[in-house]
C-alpha cells in the first residue's frame, strides 16, 4: 500500500526532532507537523526586548546529567560552548530578614542528605509512596520544606505530596549540569534542525486515525488529511490528557490509564532586567527558607553573566499564579525579590513563560503520581499498526522530564517504526 507520507511526526520539540533525525539517518522520509510557528517546543531561547535582546531560555536552560546527556556530544560536535555549572553559584538563603549563617547552611545540607537517604531507601524497598510520605520521619525539621521545594517542586515541578518517590529516584539528575552558550533552545534548533521541506510549521494536527483497514495512519490538519505509513505523536501528556488531538479509535484503555498517572507539573520562569545596578553578584541563587514546599519563588542573578535576574516558581503556587494571570505573577515575583533584598530594587521590565496556559503544552513536564511510575513504560510498544507515542514523559532511561529524555524517547520511537513489520511507508 502506498501513503502520502512515509512517517508523520506530530510535534517538532526535541523528541520529534530526534525521531526525525534518526529516521533520516536510516534512510526514511519523515515529515514533521508543528502547531507553533517555530521548532524546539519546550526548549526555546527567546531574545526578548524586555531583556535588551539577550538570549533567555523560557523553558529548558541546562543540560542535566552531563555525563550521560545525549545532547552534550551533539552540541560539542557543533562547536557550541558548554560550561559545567558546579561550584559557579553562590547560595544565599534568607531567614526572616537575615542571611543564613554557615552553621545554618550546614544544617540545611545535613537535612538534604537525610532526605536523600530516606527517599532512596523507600524507593528501593517499596511499596511506592509520595515523596512527602517517604520522608515523613523528617517532618518538624525546619529545613525539610526547602529541601522538598528543590527536590520536588522545582526539579520535578510537582508537589511532594502527589509525586512518586520511585519516580523521583529513577529520574534523579546526578552527574552535573552544563550551561549552553547562546541557550539550550538555540542549540537544539541548530543541531536538530530538519530540512525545511520536511517541516510544516503553524500546522496543528487535529486528528489521528490509527486503526485503518489498509494499514497506516491518517492525520488531519487544518489543511487536509494525509495518509502515512506510521505516525509518531510527541505532544505533552498535558495536550493528550486535554484531548488536544482526537484519536479514532480512542487510545486504548492502558494508554489512557498511563496518561492519568503522568499529569503535567508546572515550573514558570520570569526574567527581569537588572539594569546596570550591581544588585546581586552574578551567579547568586537567592531564596527564602519556606514553611511549605514551593510556596515562594527562587531567584538566580545574572546567569552566564547576563544583565537579568531569573525567577522560578513551581508546583501548586505556579499553577495558582498561572490562573491569576501574568500581571499577578510578575507582581508576586517583584514583591518576593523586594522581601529578599529588604526593599524594592530598581529593576527593568520582565518577560514571563506561559507553559501552563499555552494549549500547545499545558504544563512544564510530566511527573508520576505515587504508584504510577510504571506508566512511563506504557508506550514502549506501538499502538495498533502504525502509531507510536513519544516525548519526555515516556523516557525510561532516568532522564524523564528533560531534553535528554525527550531526545532518547524520540530515538526509541524511530527505532520502533523501523522494527515494526508493515511500517513500510510510501
Ligand atoms: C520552565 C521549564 C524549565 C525546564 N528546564 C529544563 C532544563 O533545565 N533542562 C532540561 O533538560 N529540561 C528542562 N525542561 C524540560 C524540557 O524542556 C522538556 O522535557 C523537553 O523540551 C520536552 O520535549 P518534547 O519533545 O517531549 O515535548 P515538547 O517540547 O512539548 O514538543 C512537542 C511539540 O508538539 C507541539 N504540538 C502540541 N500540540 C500539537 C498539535 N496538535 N499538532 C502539532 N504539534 C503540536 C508543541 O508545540 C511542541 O513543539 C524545562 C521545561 C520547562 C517548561
Amino acid at each position: 500500500m502506498s501513503f502520502d507520507i512515509d512517517v508523520a511526526i506530530v510535534g517538532a520539540g526535541v523528541a520529534g526532532l530526534s525521531a526525525a533525525a534518526a529516521l533520516r539517518a536510516a534512510g526514511r522520509r519523515p515529515v514533521l507537523f508543528e502547531a507553533l510557528p517555530r521548532i524546539g517546543g519546550r526548549a526555546f531561547t527567546d531574545h526578548p526586548a524586555a531583556l535588551g535582546g539577550a538570549p533567555f531560555d523560557l523553558g529548558a536552560s541546562w543540560l542535566h546529567a552531563a555525563d550521560r546527556n545525549p545532547l552534550a556530544p551533539l552540541a560539542r560536535a557543533a562547536g557550541i560552548g558548554l560550561r559545567a555549572t558546579e561550584g559557579s553559584w553562590t547560595r544565599r538563603i534568607m531567614l526572616d530578614g537575615w542571611a543564613a549563617t554557615e552553621a545554618e547552611l550546614a544544617a540545611y545540607q545535613a537535612t538534604s542528605e537525610r532526605f536523600e537517604r530516606l527517599a532512596r531507601a523507600r524507593a528501593a524497598a517499596g511499596p511506592d509512596a509520595s515523596v512527602a510520605e517517604a520522608v515523613a520521619g523528617l517532618r518538624g525539621d525546619p529545613w525539610l520544606p526547602l529541601v522538598e521545594t528543590w527536590q520536588a517542586t522545582l526539579i520535578a515541578a510537582a508537589d511532594p505530596r502527589e509525586f512518586s518517590v520511585q519516580d523521583w529516584h529513577l529520574n534523579e539528575l546526578t552527574g552535573g549540569n552544563l550551561a549552553v552558550a547562546g541557550g539550550v533552545g538555540a542549540m537544539v534548533a541548530r543541531v536538530l534542525a530538519p530540512p525545511p521541506a520536511t517541516l510544516h510549521l503553524a500546522t496543528p494536527v487535529r486528528h489521528v486515525a490509527w486503526d485503518r483497514p489498509g494499514g497506516g495512519v491518517a492525520i488531519t490538519t487544518g489543511a487536509g488529511t494525509h495518509s502515512a505509513g506510521a505516525c509518531i505523536v510527541t505532544v505533552s501528556t498535558g495536550v493528550l490528557r486535554a484531548g488536544g488531538i482526537g484519536f479514532t479509535p480512542a487510545l486504548p484503555e492502558a494508554a489512557r490509564a498511563a496518561l492519568d498517572g503522568l499529569p503535567m507539573g508546572l515550573l514558570s520562569k520570569l526574567g527581569i532586567a537588572a539594569g546596570p545596578t550591581p544588585l546581586l553578584p552574578a551567579g547568586t541563587s537567592l531564596y527564602h527558607r519556606v514553611a511549605d514546599a514551593g510556596e515562594r519563588a527562587m531567584f538566580f542573578s545574572r546567569p552566564l553573566g547576563q544583565d537579568h535576574i531569573v525567577s522560578f516558581f513551581g508546583g501548586r503556587a505556579a499553577w495558582a499564579l498561572a490562573a491569576a494571570g501574568p500581571a499577578a505573577t510578575e507582581a508576586f515575583a517583584r514583591a518576593e525579590l523586594a522581601r529578599l533584598l529588604g526593599g524594592a530594587p530598581p529593576l527593568g521590565p520582565a518577560v514571563l513563560s506561559d507553559w501552563g496556559t499555552n494549549p500547545a503544552f499545558l504544563g512544564a513536564y510530566a511527573y508520576a503520581r505515587p504508584g504510577c511510575m510504571a506508566a512511563r513504560a506504557a508506550m514502549a510498544a506501538p499502538i495498533g499498526a502504525g502509531l507510536v507515542i513519544a516525548g519526555e514523559a515516556w523516557c525510561m532511561d532516568g532522564l524523564a522530564g528533560t531534553v535528554g529524555g525527550a531526545f532518547l524517547s524520540g530515538a526509541r520511537a524511530a527505532g520502533l517504526v523501523q522494527r515494526k513489520d508493515g511500517f513500510t511507508g510510501a
